[in-house]
């Protein structure tokens, strides 16, 4: 198992890969070898790393051709960051699950080791966690898992699922460093984050705002950390960094039954009333 693997989950669009990128950007600016991997279909998550170019995904280079060798996947990004995108299927054929599995497999043949560098950061979207997606966790890749939450009723869910994964390989070593808040949709349901981590026995890492200059970095391929480096956002994803690098040991999450999710995202209104 990479100790300092950290896998970051989250519903689609709830920032795991701006996160994930600037972690990565910031672990290098501590003089740390980074290896990013991005592990949704999408192959996104390394353009605000590898600035030129198209990154070829594994599943793109194993589908097109046989002479697959690890340069062939292996994109040099900014600080020497190397960054691997897994991909998927053709869109509506085959399973997504299954080309992050085939990645792990194919890395391992081409000689890729992961244990070779000092922190690995994971790209997982967490929607659905099949076999397939939770890979980085189930087969010992990523020790840490980290969920983004925006505080809404669908990026709990999808946390309180990836949390259920997490519970369940917890005798694998696998730990839940916590949530990390990222309001970029709104302050609406913010202060149902430290609530919702109260109640799984979990914890809120780190809080990231809303950021216009996000996008403005996306567009220019870079990261918030290398775009705006004094901006709160930085600063709140380099203080993300050195909290997971000060992980001691964690107890396993308590995700909520789906009565007690129910209740918990129920208006307080409504609450009081099925409660009498
Ligand atoms: P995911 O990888 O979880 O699907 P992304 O990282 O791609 O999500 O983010 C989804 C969109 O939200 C992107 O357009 C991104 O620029 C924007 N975004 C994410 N976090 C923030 C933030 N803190 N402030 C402003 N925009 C953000
Ligand atoms: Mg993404």
């Amino acid at each position: 198992m990479t100790e300092r693997g950290f896998a970051i989950y989250g519903k689609g669009g709830s920032g795991k890969s701006t996160i994930a990128a600037a972690l990565s950007s910031s672990f290098a600016d501590l003089g740390l070898r980074v290896l990013h991997i991005g592990c949704d279909p999408k192959a996104d998550s390394s353009r605000a790393l590898v600035r030129h170019g198209r990154i070829r995904s594994v599943m793109g280079v194993a589908l097109s051709t046989r002479l697959l060798d690890a340069s062939s996947v292996l994109a040099k990004g900014i600080k020497g960051i190397t960054c691997v995108e897994a991909g998927g299927p053709e869109p509506g054929v085959g399973c997504a699950g299954r080309g992050i599995s085939r990645t792990f497999e194919l890395l391992e043949e081409l000689g890729v080791s992961l244990a070779s560098y000092d922190v690995v950061v994971y790209d997982v979207l967490g929607d659905v966690v099949c076999g397939g997606f939770a890979v980085p966790m189930r087969e010992g890749h990523a020790r840490h898992v980290a969920i983004t939450v925006s505080g809404t009723g669908m990026s709990l869910f999808a946390a309180n699922n990836i949390m259920r994964a997490v519970r369940r390989f917890h005798r694998n070593g696998v730990r839940l460093a916590g949530l990390i808040g990222n309001y970029h949709t709104g302050e609406a349901f913010r202060d149902r984050v430290p609530r919702f981590a109260a109640a799984t026995g979990s914890r809120v890492l780190v809080d990231v705002p809303f950021d216009p200059q996000v996008q403005k970095a996306e567009e220019s391929r870079t990261t918030i950390c290398d775009w705006r480096p004094r901006g709160a956002t930085a600063k709140a994803v380099r203080l993300l960094a050195s909290r997971l690098l000060e992980l001691g040991d964690l107890p396993p999450p308590r995700p909520l039954e789906p009565d007690a999710l129910e209740r918990f995202l129920a208006p307080v209104r409504t609450r009081k009333r099925t409660a009498r």
